[in-house]
């Protein structure tokens, strides 16, 4: 069915994926099928260590796990040789609570680079950097299993993140130079990026649905680089959520691999953020949307900024102007007495008079845009009619409350 290939054989391609095993005339194509996807959903499991338990369980709290899923979580992220649990935990903390500033390690106003490697690679001599954010992890210190692996980390890390696959790969099929190439570097690459596209592309690409003051983004190609870690702007505004997306459709298998190991027993307590709140959130955005809008359209004068007309004044001013008083406001519809679509004569008929009653349905009732395009012609308010101001127009400017932070 499926035969090992030489080892000189193997140094040739090892780049390629499929160069462990060759299938000979005749074999069946479904078990290969089936070893490739078996190989792939291994290591996307190892991958989703990082995202499942460095970050979602041990930075953020947000579902208890058994001891063999936290031993097994914590193979997977020592594999991953991203750093120990508590060292990683702590820069996350950091992150989150200092954002965007210089205490956050993965500053995005240093740019895409620095947020994606530079950040690892360049020791500045400001206050950044990892332990510098006087973040709170007394409670990982208190874990048994977090502290031997940090205390252990390096040896750990050697051996399961480097030895390891290079051994199993050269003793499991005779294939030193794949182990080392595939097993090895390509897989440290791959994951170490996938990590970090969550510091840089998340906070760079795509929407701010539930709040756009600081730099978290939404975006489905992040959630595919990251095992779903990139709808990072709904991860920001609620943390200890243990899903990274809200909403059904979005793609996020660290959600499904928590909540897979709650079915199984081995994850509890998961932690959601409740629906209401979150679509406050949703709420915020879109009104700060529409407000965007409104301010780009110009709108009738208010009641403050208009002066006060006695009757007589508008009697004396209405003999010049084609003046009506709708409402208890005067309008000066001179320019529009040739476009009135019920004709010019009868409007100018309410010249001078209080058409109330003939404009809201007396001898018709206007639309909503006739009403916006009246209140448009607004001149003045009679002194005489103080319900005025209870009466508005159908597309009156909402008054949406801003927030002011302090920088
Ligand atoms: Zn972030
Ligand atoms: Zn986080």
């Amino acid at each position: 069915m499926v035969q090992r290939r030489s080892a000189h054989n193997h140094t040739r391609d090892c780049a390629i994926w499929v160069h462990e095993f060759t299938i000979k005339e005749g074999d069946n194509d479904l078990l290969v099928v089936v070893l490739y996807l078996l190989d792939a959903s291994v290591i996307a499991v190892l991958f989703d260590s990082i995202a499942s338990g460095y970050h979602r369980l041990w930075s953020h709290r947000s579902y208890a796990a058994s001891v063999p899923l936290r031993a097994f979580l914590l193979f997977g992220g020592t594999s991953a040789v991203q750093g120990s649990c508590l060292w990683w935990a702590k820069a996350h903390r950091s992150h989150h609570h200092h954002t965007d500033t210089d205490l956050d390690p993965y500053n995005s106003s240093r740019g895409l680079l620095w947020t994606h490697v530079g950040w690892m690679l360049v020791k500045t001599k400001s206050k950044t950097g990892v332990g510098n954010g006087n973040v709170e992890v007394s409670d990982l210190k208190k874990d048994p299993l977090v502290k031997w692996q940090h205390d252990s980390y390096f040896p750990l890390a050697v051996f399961w993140g480097l030895l390891m696959p290079i051994l199993m790969a050269g003793l499991g099929w005779g294939d030193w130079p794949g182990g080392v190439c595939f097993a090895g570097a390509a897989r440290l690459t791959v994951a170490h990026h996938s990590t970090f596209c969550i510091n840089s592309i998340a906070h760079y690409l795509g929407s701010t649905p539930y709040d756009d003051t600081l730099s978290p983004r939404d975006h489905l190609l992040s959630a595919l680089l990251t095992m779903g870690e990139g709808y990072h702007n709904f991860h920001h505004q609620f943390p200890m959520d243990y899903r990274n997306a809200y909403l059904w459709y979005q793609w996020d298998p660290t959600k499904w691999f928590i909540a897979t190991c709650n079915f199984l027993g081995l994850a509890r307590n998961l932690k959601v953020f409740s629906g209401n709140e979150i679509e406050k959130g949703m709420l915020t955005m879109e009104l700060k949307r529409l407000k965007k809008i409104q301010d780009e359209l110009r709108w009738p004068l208010k009641t403050d900024e208009l002066s006060i007309w006695s009757w007589d004044k508008f009697q004396k001013e209405a003999e010049n102007r084609a003046l009506v008083l709708i409402s208890g406001f005067i309008h000066d519809t001179s320019s529009f007495l040739a476009n009135h679509p019920g004709g010019k004569r009868l409007l100018e008929s309410y010249v001078g008079k209080d058409a109330t009653d003939a404009f809201f349905g007396g001898v018709y009732r206007h639309s909503n845009a006739a009403q916006n395009l009246l209140a448009m012609m607004r001149v003045g308010v009679i002194e005489e009619n103080k319900e005025t101001q209870e009466v508005f127009p159908p597309s009156e400017r909402l008054y949406i409350a801003q927030r002011h932070v302090k920088c």
